[in-house]
């Protein structure tokens, strides 16, 4: 990657933002637009459309009447393919361009949202395009005079509620799969990342997909968020976020249509160290990086780090001392290792939750503070709080910031048992050299994701779901289709 390419785009102007109905960009109903801030230097980047209920009404209205006279899920499957797979080529095409709109609005390092963002969204696009055409239906076993087709359907209008963290990657593991199998989205991106997603799906229709299979509508999530949630028109609501607009999206249902709601929400997920595990230079580095890298946006960051008491001194220092060497600052310099905190308001939070630990019996070894103030940007520095009892605020609440609370243990039994002390159960990791025990954490941690002498790094083959409060089905692999058919019993008498 270049750094002046970088640069070149980093001042590019950026403009107002519309919704996309019905393949046309259009302004809110009544006009209103917001600023869109950047978590870089805190100066207004553009406007968009300030969306209101009506207007994700008629967004959802365009996405019935694509689904209904199927001139998406009616077209060949191959040719559905072909689309998917041009708009996956396009976001390669433009992903520098699409990264580094994206950091503006979002403020996530460029090292790691090249990777992360376009690079995985075109992956996952491609994935599902490629999919799409190998989904069977079945037939059963019935008694012979009659025959019983399974039959896998597109669900209808798929509302997809998208985070500030990844918007492009989080944006095609809800996208891929859905208009693989020839639904229609409206889609709702977050209110400080819209910019790099519309982009998107500009790019979708540039790739041929027709107007009205994909709308997406801008503002807050209060407002078009809630029109979408109690839509009577929305079959099913797909969603990554917090908890508390997970467990609101799943009143909306219980009060609209019992839309399928399906959550990906937050987690508090344990890195747990053993004395044995194999090469504690590279479990202090990946332990740093899984917490600190896009400042802790990151929905299985591993927030807390269980070290076994022997070594956990030893094993602190060395994280800190990577955590050192991460460069915190200007999230389009390829330097840099932790971007921007995504807004004024999460970096706060950040600092108050930091605050809490300290008043609870923490200690504050690295960092704790907001820095660089001079650029107006929202940067926060690298913290690590030793001292986290199981039950304190810290072990307890998602930070979504970069905060590791460390917790000593001493025996396995002791790890497990505080590795699931939360209402969480999203991902986690476990360090040892012994096989054995290898196999009996991760079978005894719940989660839906465990790592092994690693953290990260799972790629689309693998499904990403949480039990517990961290959420319901799978994004990514093949089992992401089963969000988005139905399956349709034919009984056919013969
Ligand atoms: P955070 O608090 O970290 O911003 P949220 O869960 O609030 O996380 O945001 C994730 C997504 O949910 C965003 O797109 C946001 O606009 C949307 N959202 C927020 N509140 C609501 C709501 N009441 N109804 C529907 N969507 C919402």
């Amino acid at each position: 990657m270049d750094q002046s390419k970088i640069d070149a785009l980093r001042v590019r102007p950026v403009f107002p933002q519309l919704h996309l109905i019905d393949g046309k960009p259009v302004p809110a109903s009544d006009g209103a637009t917001m600023d869109v801030l950047s978590p870089l230097d805190g100066q207004v980047l553009t406007t968009m459309a300030k969306g209101t209920a009506a207007d994700m009404e008629s967004a959802i209205a365009s996405a019935r009447a694509a689904f209904d006279d199927r001139r998406w899920a009616g077209q060949p499957p191959a040719a559905r393919k072909k689309v998917l797979l041009k708009w996956a080529d396009l976001i390669e095409s433009n992903a520098l361009e699409l990264a580094v709109l994206g950091v503006r609005d979002n403020g996530t390092e460029i090292g790691m949202a090249i990777k992360a963002e376009p690079g995985s969204a075109a992956g996952t696009i491609r994935y599902y395009a490629e999919a799409l055409d190998k989904v069977y239906g079945e037939i059963a076993p019935t008694q012979s005079d009659v025959l019983g087709l399974i039959q896998k359907e597109p669900v209808g209008v798929v509302g997809a509620i998208i985070p500030w963290n990844f918007p492009l990657m989080i944006g095609a593991w809800k996208l891929g799969p859905a208009l693989a199998m020839g639904n229609s989205v409206v889609l709702k991106p977050a209110e400080t990342a819209s910019l790099s997603l519309m982009r998107m799906v500009e790019l979708a229709h540039e790739a041929g997909l027709p107007p009205g299979v994909l709308n997406a509508v801008t503002g807050e999530g209060a407002v078009v968020g809630e029109a979408m949630g109690l839509s009577m028109d929305v079959d099913v609501l797909v969603f990554t976020g917090s908890g508390s607009t997970g467990r609101r999206l799943m009143e909306y249902s219980a009060r609209s249509n019992m839309k399928r709601v399906y959550l990906e929400l937050g987690g508090k997920s344990p890195n747990i160290i053993f004395a044995d595990a194999p090469d504690l230079e590279e479990a202090a580095k990946v332990t740093a990086h899984g917490i600190f890298r896009n400042a802790g946006q990151v929905c299985v960051a591993g927030s807390r780090l269980l070290v076994e008491a022997s070594i956990h001194d030893e094993f602190v220092s060395k994280v800190a001392e990577v955590a050192k060497g991460m460069q915190v600052g200007d999230p389009l310099s390829l330097q840099t290792a932790i971007g921007a905190v995504n807004s004024d308001r999460q970096l706060d939070q950040n600092l108050g939750f930091v605050e809490t630990a300290s008043a609870e019996g923490g200690q504050i070894i690295m960092g704790g503070n907001r820095i660089l103030h001079e650029t107006g940007g929202y940067f926060m520095e690298p913290t690590i709080v030793t001292g986290v009892t199981p039950d304190a605020t810290l072990a307890q609440k998602e930070v979504f910031g970069p905060v590791l609370a460390v917790t000593a243990f001493d025996t396995e039994e002791d790890a497990i048992r505080i590795a699931n002390s939360t209402v969480y159960g999203l991902a986690g990791a476990v360090w040892t050299s012994n096989l054995s025990r290898a196999h009996r954490v991760l079978r005894d941690v719940r989660t839906g994701v465990m790592h092994v002498n690693t953290y990260g790094g799972a790629d689309g083959t693998v499904p990403l779901g949480g039990v517990g409060q961290s959420g319901n089905g799978h994004d990514k692999s093949l089992y992401a289709l089963e969000k988005y058919i139905n399956l349709k019993t034919a009984w056919i008498k013969l």
